[in-house]
């Protein structure tokens, strides 16, 4: 079998959209073009009936009803929803006063997560970035003893989209269903890849994306608890009154109908592609933990998602091993923010320094990845790697004994 280049190796950044999803889309703009706003002819009508089982897939997915699901335009909107609408709604003192509720969230939220719980900060409200462990877990314990007596939310993530940690997602909803506090998980890296039921799982709130399970970008659901306990929110965006009032504007109905096809395939082939992806990770991971030393996989040993490993290779450069492997897209433990190269927070977040941040690679796996694409990819990173340490003074240290780093490195 020939391979096929580039590879692709990110799809925990995107995933490109499912063949019987674009099949799925392409009628809703040509002959069912219609606005499910307009309730007077079947244009209408016909366009509110693609909606509405798009409503009914993503709720299929989730345990929910249809009725819970409001639609939006990605998950960066779903969790600003979630999370001012949840602190405007519940806020214990009006607008301009200080001392307006707590809120608990974690270092290494998405920004998504972290930037509206900054907003807050500034309007009034108090919010705790819990310090992940080592791991990367959120444990029900770190929450718990956050707790105050004024706290109105918390939003943990389901699973890391860096490291693909899980954290104890139905635990914290029980502890937050016992204190009578708002529970948002952001999950645009878990649903559509492992089983979730919103009533089991304790969760009031959870936002996920149709980019990252194999549906259109700018396209996204938010999950609103309706019952044991109803959950209330403040619109963030006002106008048409469309979906109960929560998220005026047009529907976007080839993106809806795209997000209802792809939650439905995903959780048809959730249990296979599982089970598929997990023994490609841990084949990519016993391939390079074999051929090379000072390496480190980072999250938690076990309790992570099945497509997702970010290792880190001292005495690399992340940026270097990137270029070195250039028909292999992944991504590096750095975030390019504007000129700078920043090591990723979320690592640095697990107290990682900033030189093993530096030369780690996150690559994530999809429903087309291969054994063979993986099994070039491995050949290649320990290929790469192993040049770059022939280049490398520190290496040649290291391996006569010299401590030149201080870094406490692994074993594995
Ligand atoms: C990708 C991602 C987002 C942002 O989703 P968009 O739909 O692109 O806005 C938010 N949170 C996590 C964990 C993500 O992985």
């Amino acid at each position: 079998m020939t391979i096929k280049l580039p590879i692709y190796l990110d799809h925990a950044a995107t995933t490109r959209t499912d063949p019987r999803v674009v099949e799925a889309v392409l009628p809703m703009f040509t002959e069912n073009f219609g606005n499910p706003g307009s309730r007077n002819h079947s244009f209408g009508w016909r366009a509110e009936e693609a909606v509405e089982t798009a409503r009914r897939q993503v709720a299929d997915l989730l345990g929910a009803e249809p009725k819970e699901i409001v639609f939006t335009s990605g998950a960066t909107e779903s969790n600003n929803l979630a999370i001012k609408g949840a602190a405007y709604m519940y806020a214990k003192k009006p607008a301009g006063e200080t001392g307006r509720g707590h809120i608990i969230t974690a270092m290494h939220e998405h920004k998504a997560v972290l930037d509206p719980c900054k907003r807050l900060q500034k309007e009034g409200f108090d919010v705790t970035y819990l310090q992940p462990q080592r791991d990367g877990l959120i444990t029900r314990a770190m929450v718990e003893a956050a707790m105050r007596e004024d706290t109105i939310l918390v939003s943990i993530m389901w699973a890391n989209n860096e490291i693909g940690t899980i954290n104890e997602i139905p635990e914290i909803g029980a502890l937050c269903h016992e204190r009578n506090v708002v529970f948002h998980t952001d999950a645009t890296q878990w649903v559509g890849k492992m089983p979730t039921d919103v009533n089991r799982d304790n969760v009031d709130l959870l936002s996920l994306s149709g980019h990252k399970i194999y549906g259109p970008k700018g396209v996204g659901a938010l999950y609103v608890r309706r019952r044991r306990p109803r959950v209330r929110l403040t619109a963030i965006q006002e106008g048409g009154g469309q979906e109960r009032g929560l998220r005026s504007g047009t529907l976007n109905v080839p993106g809806i109908v795209g997000l209802g096809k792809a939650c439905e395939l995903c959780a048809q082939e959730m249990d296979n592609e599982r089970d598929r992806l997990l023994a490609l990770r841990k084949h990519i991971e016993e391939k390079v933990t074999t051929a090379l030393d000072v390496v480190q996989i980072n999250g938690h040993p076990d309790k992570r998602l099945p497509h997702l490993t970010n290792i880190s290779f001292g005495f690399v450069e992340g940026e270097s091993l990137m270029m070195a492997t250039k028909e292999i897209a992944m991504s590096s433990g750095s975030a390019c923010t504007s000129a700078s190269l920043e090591p990723s927070y979320v690592l640095k977040s697990l107290g990682i320094g900033d030189d093993l941040a530096h030369s780690s690679l996150r690559i994530s796996m999809g429903r087309w990845t291969t054994k063979e694409e993986v099994d070039y990819a491995a050949d290649k990173i320990i290929e790469a790697v192993r040049k770059l340490r022939d280049l490398s003074p520190l290496y040649d240290m290291h391996n006569e004994g010299i401590d030149i780093t201080k870094i406490e490195w692994q074993a594995h």
